[in-house]
């Protein structure tokens, strides 16, 4: 395949493949743009069928980074990096160290973190050969867990969507309803219950929905009725594609901004959501706590700074809701036009 030609292919910056054969190392490292910052973005590990798939994807996920650093006005610019494998059986410290030493020889252009595939043990292994590493535990010198962070933001886009339909971020009263209460769903729920929300939860795990019942007093539901559940605000915080043909149709809420990565089933269901009246606060934007956590961690920023930064989380909504209503656009193509904006304002002033 021809990289210069992919569809996904964009003026990356760089695009570097690894192999150190004795390891059973393969992977590419995509640098979209440093324009901003250093490109920052996870180690995904996937057995992926083809060299062109994993190509595809390190393109396209690199992208997504740069744009996502870029509307969250982080000091990043966007790369992301695979591992061509299966995580379960193929990984080894040898290999991680190995993805280290390539990340290390870019000279702090691409840092590192978790992805699908990886996890922060692993970033530990990987920091053994290069600095260039984020998303570790606090016992490793990092931030740890981003969960809460990333549920911080998720409220910010909350109350964004609440004030452009009701002119109100308050909470109190307001009916909530959130698809998955693990990690982040759960951290959003004590946010949203101490702010007087009612909430509605589903989980395909029992227990995680007794406990939001009990800790949060929240109505449970079953997991194909979140979507015509009685609620104001629509929050995914389990997997992606929920917004699609079968559900936009049938969602009562009037605005939709959770965790989950890639809502949308494709682009046309932000117009689909847009046409019902629907503020979507891009996922890309409402999650973004869990990065700006990672470039507090980079640039070793204190805590209280790296809080004041996720919750402009909920001012950077606000403008990508203004922008959309001026332009005719949808919120999701307001934010990438917005970022896009940004990293070409940058590019000039170099
Ligand atoms: P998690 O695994 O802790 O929680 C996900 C929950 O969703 C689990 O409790 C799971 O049982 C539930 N679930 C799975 N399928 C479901 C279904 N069909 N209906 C209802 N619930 C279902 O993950 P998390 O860390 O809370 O992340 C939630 C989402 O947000 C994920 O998609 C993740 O990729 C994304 N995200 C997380 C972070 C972060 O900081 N953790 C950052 C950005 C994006």
């Amino acid at each position: 395949m021809s990289i210069f030609e992919a569809q996904e292919f964009d003026d990356h910056e760089k695009v570097l493949f690894v192999n150190e054969p004795s390891v059973g190392l393969r992977g590419i490292i995509a640098i979209h743009s440093t324009t901003l910052g250093p490109a920052l973005g996870g180690c995904r590990m996937w057995p992926y069928e083809t060299e062109a798939a994993a190509i595809r994807d390190v393109l396209r996920l690199s992208r997504g980074m740069s744009h996502k650093a870029a509307i969250l006005d982080c000091g990043l610019g966007g790369g992301k990096s695979v591992i061509i494998g299966d995580a379960n059986s193929q990984k080894t410290p040898a290999l991680l160290q190995s993805m280290g030493r390539f990340i290390d020889s870019l000279n702090e252009q691409y840092i590192t973190g978790e992805d699908i595939g990886t996890s922060p043990d692993d970033m530990r292994e990987i920091r053994k050969s290069t600095r260039c590493v984020s998303c570790l535990h606090k016992k490793d010198g990092g931030l740890g867990d981003p969960a809460p962070l990333t549920a911080l933001g998720v409220y910010g886009a909350i109350r964004a969507g609440l004030v452009s339909v009701t002119g109100s971020a308050g909470l109190d009263g307001v009916t909530v309803a959130v698809q998955g209460v693990g990690n982040v769903g759960t951290n959003l729920c004590q946010l949203l219950h101490d702010a007087g929300a009612k909430l509605f939860v589903s989980d395909v795990d029992p227990a995680r929905v007794d406990n939001a019942v009990s800790v949060f007093g929240a109505t449970a539901v079953a997991a194909d009725d979140i979507y015509t559940a009685n609620a104001d605000v629509y929050s995914p915080c389990a997997m992606g594609a929920t917004l699609n043909d079968d559900t936009i149709p049938s969602l009562n809420a009037r605005v939709v901004a959770g965790a989950a990565n890639n809502q949308l089933d494709a682009p046309r269901h932000g117009e689909m959501l847009a046409e019902r009246g629907i503020a979507y606060m891009p996922d890309f934007v409402a999650n973004g706590g869990g990065l700006v956590s990672c470039a507090a961690e980079w640039y070793r920023d204190g805590e209280d700074e790296v809080r004041k930064n996720v919750e402009k989380i909920h001012e950077t909504c606000l403008t990508i809701i203004e922008r959309a209503e001026q332009t005719g656009t949808t919120t999701a193509e307001a934010a990438v036009r917005i970022a896009e904006e940004r990293i070409a304002r940058g590019r000039n002033d170099d």
